[in-house]
């Protein structure tokens, strides 16, 4: 069975103060044992959350460089989250792929560079609106999956959480109905079964991203191949991430 997951991707927000309030909710909240949590802060502070948080608890960086060192000014390397007990990585965000120019190949360069150094990965994919609109929602997701799953071996599936988010549901307040996530969601694992392998696309989680909130999350999580979600803005109100966590049992 999939171990339903709730992340919560922080983006560039917080502070020293929003961080200790975020982690003692985390700390003193409580959810079901069959939910797992990881959260994902600014890279400023991931030592401190990861050694406030209480192990249970994933930490997860926002992005990481393929070089294991050298000169990248700005970039942070798989080896220095080992060093840090950061366990999980998010690659290929929408917004890494729209401001920053990150392509297909270096996202699925990035995937292998993480997870080939022990990282877990949280591999996003999406359609923009008007690729929605013009029928292309598949043809963009699988190119994007594609792209990772060519830099893979199978095994390497074990560490990979697919985060479906389609970009224009997030940060809209424009959340997929739990039948339009479905219908992708169960798109992605068929393409697996096809691409990878019947067992890679059983065991691999597929979350939804989006928009998500403490309304949204009870019907969405109901779906079959909704095994959790990517929750940006309402992952910073501690008691709304902590009811999110708590809409599946
Ligand atoms: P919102 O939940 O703020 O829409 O962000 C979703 C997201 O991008 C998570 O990675």
């Amino acid at each position: 069975a999939r171990k339903f997951l709730v992340g919560g991707n922080w983006k560039m927000n917080g502070s020293s103060q929003l961080v200790s309030q975020l982690v003692k909710a985390l700390n003193e909240g409580s959810w079901s044992s069959n939910v797992e949590c990881v959260i994902a802060p600014p890279a400023p502070y991931l030592a401190s959350v990861r050694s406030g948080v209480r192990e249970a608890v994933g930490v997860a960086a926002q992005n990481v460089w393929v070089d294991p060192k050298g000169a990248f000014t700005g970039e942070i390397s798989t080896e220095m989250l080992k060093d840090l007990n950061i366990g999980w990585v998010i690659i290929g965000h929408s917004e890494r792929r729209s401001i920053y120019g990150e392509s297909d190949e270096l996202v699925g360069k990035k995937v292998a560079a993480a997870v080939k150094a022990g990282l877990k990965v949280i591999a996003c994919c999406g359609e923009s609106e008007s690729e929605r609109d013009a029928d292309k929602t598949t043809e963009v997701v699988f190119r994007q999956i594609k792209a990772i799953a060519d830099q893979l071996s199978p095994k390497d599936w074990a560490n990979i959480v697919i985060a479906y988010e389609p970009v224009w549901a997030i940060g809209t307040g424009k959340v997929a109905t739990p039948q339009q996530a479905q219908e992708v969601h169960k798109d992605i694992r068929n393409w697996l079964a096809k691409n990878v392998s019947s067992d890679v696309a059983d065991a691999t989680r597929i979350l939804y991203g989006g928009s998500v909130s403490a309304k949204s999350s009870p019907d969405l999580q109901k779906e079959k191949d909704i095994d959790g979600f990517l929750v940006g803005g309402a992952s910073l109100k501690d008691k709304e991430f902590l009811e999110i966590l708590n809409s599946r049992q």
